[in-house]
């Protein structure tokens, strides 16, 4: 078909003024939050369930890939349209259809931004509990497709976990419904675990059923300071062993503390080989009794342990934390944060044992590795910092990530515990899945015989 052709249907679809073959903006729409680019040939904003069914069935008619997006703040170019063809933004499908708190759950466009729907919620005292660092940008639709999570999945789980139903655009236009809106439910396979996670390869979410949960109603958060990542990784599985959930559990190198210290010093947290924070939630007794349960487990191993002293100490703690991404790049102002081998998970027994590899990685390839990340969930951001015009600095920052990856499949772990595979890490998946991965190819092909739905991701 005509691109010519293919932008006046598509006009006939969604309107004029929703569609778009504008350079400046198909640049736009050319990479999300990491490395990987690649140009679309058409932009088209639809604003209902019908909307995008006639737009992937057009698309399928005509064999033309289409890559669904939500925010684009994605680190594994999976809304990236590698192959061209028509990128659906699922941006202006943004409402919030029902609150239905006493069956604790809510009926949601996929467009609707992660944080809008907690700040929806709060005056009802409820919370949408998977939180990631991009909450105030990225889309429900994209946390869904990508199973993201954050820093509450330690006592919260992922995104998975709340996930009811889903409305889903399938390869040649039909809709379905998933799921049900009870808590529970065995009829059927479970389609909707299926979609989650599917990164835009099986069918375009549509709509979503979510459960949300009664806020908490006090917190208090922990820093503990140690001597190296090993020592704060031996912490961890001490603590969680001990019957402890914590409501966060995140580890900050000394790296990365300096990076939280350079960007805002007011912060000031604490110099040390690595920094543990920990958030206890729930009563005023459980959180008491928490966070003297964290300080016993860590009392051996850790070289200070103290309080947040207040709301605004802790509302910065968390604050700077969500904003380690960037701040790395102020260490070196030569140097750009490049999201390539940086999301691995492990086992949490494994975690002293992987931290202390990825040091001895960090000098066999002479290449600094900044750790952070969600270390209760056993998951480490491994950040490296690169001078991007010069290729021999991509040529090491390549091997020391391939062998993060390999030395985490190793111990069981994987190369992805949050960020998703995209195209980024989709080499990985025959290696971590084994015939696993042929499975997924079937069901691949099951669903999108034409391979129409944002080909070239995640190695099917
Ligand atoms: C600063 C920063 C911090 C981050 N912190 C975290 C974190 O703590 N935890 C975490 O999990 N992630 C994190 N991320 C990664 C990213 O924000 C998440 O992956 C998020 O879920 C992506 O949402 P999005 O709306 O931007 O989706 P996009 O990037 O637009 O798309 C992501 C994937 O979802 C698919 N998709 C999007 N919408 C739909 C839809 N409606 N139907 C079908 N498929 C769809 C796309 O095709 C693509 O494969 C971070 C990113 C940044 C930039």
């Amino acid at each position: 078909m005509q691109k010519s052709d293919l932008l006046e249907k598509l006009q006939q679809i969604v309107g004029k003024e929703m569609v778009t073959t504008s350079a400046a903006e198909l640049y736009c729409y050319s990479c999300d939050a990491s490395q990987v680019r690649g140009m679309p040939d058409i932009v088209v904003r639809p604003v209902s369930t019908e909307q995008v069914s006639r737009i992937v069935r057009l698309a399928y008619d005509n064999g033309i890939p289409v890559t669904p997006r939500g925010a684009g703040t994605g680190l594994a170019g999976g809304s990236v349209p590698i192959e061209g063809g028509i990128v659906v933004d699922m941006s202006s499908m943004n409402r919030l259809l029902e609150m239905d708190l006493d069956n604790l759950q809510v009926v949601v466009e996929p467009g609707i931004v992660q944080e809008k729907l907690n700040e929806a919620l709060e005056p009802y005292g409820f919370f949408f509990p998977p939180d990631p660092g991009s909450s105030a940008m990225c889309t429900l639709g994209g946390l869904i497709a990508n199973n993201g999570s954050g820093m509450r999945s330690v006592k919260y789980g992922t995104t998975r976990n709340y996930v009811l139903g889903l409305e889903v655009v399938l390869a040649d236009g039909t809709v379905i419904n998933t799921g049900s809106k009870t808590t529970k439910s065995v009829a059927g396979y479970s389609l909707t675990d299926l979609f989650v996670g599917s990164e835009g390869t099986l069918g375009v979410i549509t709509g979503a059923v979510l459960k949300v949960r009664a806020l908490p109603k006090e917190r208090s958060v922990l820093l503990a300071s140690f001597e190296n990542p090993e020592l704060a990784g031996k912490a961890v599985v001490k603590v969680l062993s001990s019957g402890m959930i914590p409501s966060a559990c995140e580890i900050l190198d000394r790296n990365i503390i300096e990076a939280i210290n350079t960007y805002d010093p007011n912060i000031g947290l604490p110099r040390a080989g690595a920094i543990l924070l920990f958030e206890v939630d729930g009563t005023e007794n459980t959180v008491r009794e928490g966070i003297e349960m964290i300080k016993e487990a860590c009392s051996s191993l850790a070289s200070s342990i103290r309080a947040a002293s207040d709301k605004k100490e802790r509302d910065e703690i968390w604050a700077a934390r969500r904003l380690v991404g960037a701040a790395v790049s102020r260490l070196d102002p030569l140097r750009t944060r490049v999201y390539v081998g940086e999301d691995i998970g492990v086992p949490i027994k494994e975690l002293p044992g992987m931290l202390h590899k990825v040091s001895e990685i960090s000098k066999e390839f002479s290449m600094p590795i900044m750790t952070y990340g969600h270390i209760g969930d056993g998951n480490l951001h491994t950040g490296m910092c690169i001078d991007v015009l010069d290729e021999k600095e991509w040529d090491k920052l390549n091997m020391a990530a391939d062998k993060i990856h390999r030395t985490a499949i190793e111990v069981g772990g994987t190369v992805t515990a949050e960020h998703g595979v995209g195209s980024a890490r989709a080499e990985y998946m025959g290696l971590e899945l084994g015939k696993g991965l042929d499975v997924m190819i079937l069901i691949k092909k099951a669903l999108d015989p034409k391979g129409i739905l944002n080909p070239g991701k995640m190695g099917v």
